[in-house]
């Protein structure tokens, strides 16, 4: 009995996450077209169709632009809150709702907790999934974050947090300053430092791997976001950690009962 968790990329470009578990399928956004999230799944020998529902954080075209597609090619069901259904004009008919800090059931195997994160111009949210008796987080698109996520992601055997941007990199680059002031605000992305800073608040002897996900390309740097991520956790955590690219599937992380020790390079097995 276990839980596998596979980025099928993260970042501006699109971001998906699948959890499979021996009853369900389930992705967490669908910010794909239709073709990458068919091409994606492929690479895992799974068609769209096996999929059971899509979960959605957060209305953003990365996130739940590719919904309404797998509604109407696929006939998906999808959950997300109010505002997302409303911002995606998702089908009501395929549609179901879940409020914050709901617990929602897929499969008799599955929850997935929905917990308030600031974002502005969104109602996001980040998940905290439960699988025989182990958790996993599932967290990105935040500025900043609140005591009851830290309360809730605490001690989760698998924490998956965007390392957004290094800030040198931002303030020096090109964007305009207005945009570098809408990123590194309290509803804008976490940056490397801030991550490593929630990180260090939330990793327990029980987490096991991290993966750090939506790295920008124009102001983040993979080696950079590892490292400094790990000044900070180094005392806390000695388990896996890695990056997730824009273009995944690579890496399939595990939680619960009979869970493999070791996260596993698709790279490795199937390409
Ligand atoms: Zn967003
Ligand atoms: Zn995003």
């Amino acid at each position: 009995m276990s839980l596998s968790i596979t980025h099928l990329g993260t970042g501006s470009r699109g971001n998906s996450t699948l959890l499979e578990s021996s009853e369900v399928k389930v992705l967490i956004d669908q910010g794909f077209s239709g073709a990458q999230l068919e091409k994606r799944l492929g690479i895992l020998g799974i068609s769209p169709q096996e999929i059971d529902c899509i979960v959605l954080s957060h209305h953003h075209g990365d996130h739940g632009g590719g919904a309404r597609v797998a509604q109407n090619k696929w006939n998906i069901p999808v959950i997300a809150n109010e505002r997302t259904v409303q911002e995606l004009n998702l089908d009501p008919m395929k549609t179901q709702y879940f409020e914050s800090l709901d617990i929602v059931k897929v499969g008799s195997d599955l929850s997935l907790l929905a917990v308030p994160v600031p974002h502005a111009g969104a109602d996001n949210v980040a998940f905290v999934v439960s699988h025989s008796g182990e958790r996993a987080a599932i967290i990105t698109d935040l500025g900043s974050w609140t005591d009851e996520l830290v309360q809730h992601v605490r001690g989760c055997q698998h924490i998956s947090v965007e390392a957004n941007y290094d800030a040198n990199q931002l303030m020096s680059g090109p964007y305009p300053y207005s945009l570098k002031e809408r990123i590194s605000g309290r509803g804008g992305h976490l940056s490397n430092d801030q991550t490593g800073e929630f990180l260090s608040m939330v990793c327990t002897e029980k987490t096991r791997s991290i993966s750090l996900t939506h790295l920008s390309e124009k102001n983040n740097k993979p080696h950079l976001a590892e490292s400094t991520v790990l000044f900070h956790i180094d005392e806390v955590f000695g388990g896996d950690i890695n990056i997730s690219s824009q273009d995944g599937p690579e890496i399939t992380h595990f939680i619960g009962k009979d869970a493999p020790e070791k996260t596993q390079i698709l790279a490795e097995l199937n390409r």
